[in-house]
């Protein structure tokens, strides 16, 4: 074997192709669109957003789509359509992005964290059920790293226990569980549209639903200038029409929603080519000890939407012991410079749901609204912290360009990678090193 790049070798990485890891992906159409709002001055129009949500709902095949102007404000508008309201709780995983749950607490609500399942590391439908009482208002559904949650058994207690479902859709629009779309199953769905994410449009969110109601609450709590007699028609509603109800504008920009109409047109056919380059990579990968590939089995009508965010669960102990990380060292040393431990730190550890008194109610934001003190059901969310040490960030291929993916992935880098470790001391005691 050759000698690992951490200790001068050469790098298993040798063709630094930048289409393969250059993030958006845009064309002149979208500088075109851009150009064309910007010239017509209607950068706080509402025309353009009108013709991305129409389309977008056709996309999804939801009756309503409702644009924001950021991935945030579109959940809050999906908590406050459900009707979360003052001393509700809503059960979210404590491993996701804050805004998966943060602003259920300007709403009054208490947020109970539940534990993640360590294959899909989306939400563990066991803890849910565990953790719902008679004040649960609603599920907050994470399709985390791109992976459907397991939403057979989610809306079976959903049903059961008569919640509402959110569906965060962030990381995974365009994705399926068993045939049909993710963000199709809840009672809404709302996702960031921010230029990191799958579909990448600047600054944006969107919700959608099939149920009026929801939508209309969500009208009122941001877009102020749709929030009229001509479109509202909930009764407890009407009679508020004009203002916010919460005080707040979250129009979305009109050069994002011009630059998330040209992403449209090519978002699905760019995220077969991600996942045709990415299931390449875990095949070449597939049984190398150590490492688990974090994917769904496409056979089942399951698919892992844009690949946003991909990454890697690590079995240490099938490497003797070998930190994650030194591996993720070794890993960077050969010219994959994402490869790094971790993901969003587990959410319940952090002061400001410990601790944080942020509207002066004399105790803690996270129970200001709850009876009894809440957090001590954070007590089975080890693994949610352990997470850490289990997963790692790999490159995410936009191009299927398979001499270019072999060096990323061939196996053989990691495998000197764990050689070396083991010639330097760590203890490694695999067959195939001997
Ligand atoms: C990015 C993200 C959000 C928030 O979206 P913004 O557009 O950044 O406001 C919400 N949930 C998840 C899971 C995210 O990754």
């Amino acid at each position: 074997m050759s000698e690992l790049a951490l200790f001068g070798g050469e790098k298993a990485v040798k063709t630094q192709n930048p289409d393969m890891i250059k993030w958006p992906i845009y064309t002149s159409e979208e500088e075109e669109a851009v150009l064309d709002v910007l010239r017509k001055a209607s950068m706080s129009g509402l025309d353009v957003t009108r013709q991305f949500e129409r389309e977008f709902a056709e996309w999804m095949g939801m009756e309503y789509a409702l644009a924001f102007n950021n991935g945030t404000a579109s959940l809050l508008g999906a908590m406050y359509g459900v009707g979360v309201r003052k001393g509700d709780e809503i059960i979210c995983p404590s491993i996701t992005y804050w805004a998966s749950c943060t602003q259920a607490m300007s709403l009054g609500a208490t947020v109970v964290f539940a534990n993640i399942d360590k294959k899909t590391l989306c939400i563990d439908p066991d803890d849910i059920e565990r953790k719902i009482t008679k004040k649960t208002k609603a599920i907050m559904v994470v399709h985390y790293l791109s992976h459907p949650a397991d939403m057979d058994r989610i809306m079976e207690i959903a049903a059961k226990y008569n919640v509402k479902v959110i569906e965060d859709v962030s990381h995974a629009q365009g994705g399926m569980y068993k045939g049909k779309k993710l963000g199709t199953f809840g009672d809404v769905a709302a996702m960031s549209l921010m230029t990191g994410k799958s579909f990448a449009i600047g600054e944006g969110g969107m919700l959608v639903t099939n149920n009026r109601e929801i939508y209309e609450h969500a009208i009122a709590t941001g877009t102020y200038e749709r929030f009229n007699d001509s479109e509202i028609t909930c009764e407890d509603l009407r009679p508020f029409t004009g203002l916010p109800l919460i005080g707040n504008k979250h129009r979305m920009h009109q050069m994002s929603s011009a630059v998330g109409r040209v992403q449209l047109k090519y978002y699905d056919e760019r995220c077969a080519e991600i996942r045709k380059a990415m299931n390449y990579f875990w095949d070449l990968l597939d049984g190398v000890p150590g490492l688990r590939a974090h994917r769904v089995d496409e056979t089942t009508g399951s698919t892992m939407a844009g690949f946003y965010a991909a990454h890697g669960i690590y079995v240490a102990e099938e490497l003797g012991g070998l930190s994650i990380t030194r591996f993720c060292e070794a890993v960077r040393a050969e010219g994959v410079d994402c490869c790094y431990p971790g993901c969003n730190a587990a959410l319940h550890t952090h002061a400001l749901f410990q601790i944080a008194d942020v509207y002066g109610d004399g105790k803690p934001i996270r129970i200001a609204n709850s009876d009894e003190d809440i957090r001590k059901y954070d007590d089975n969310l080890a693994s949610a912290e352990e997470i850490g040490a289990m997963i790692y960030w790999i490159p995410w291929l936009k191009k299927f360009i398979p001499s270019e993916i072999e060096e990323y992935a061939i196996p053989v880098y990691y495998m000197n990678a764990v050689k070396k470790a083991y010639e330097t001391g760590e203890k490694v005691e695999i067959e195939y090193l001997k």
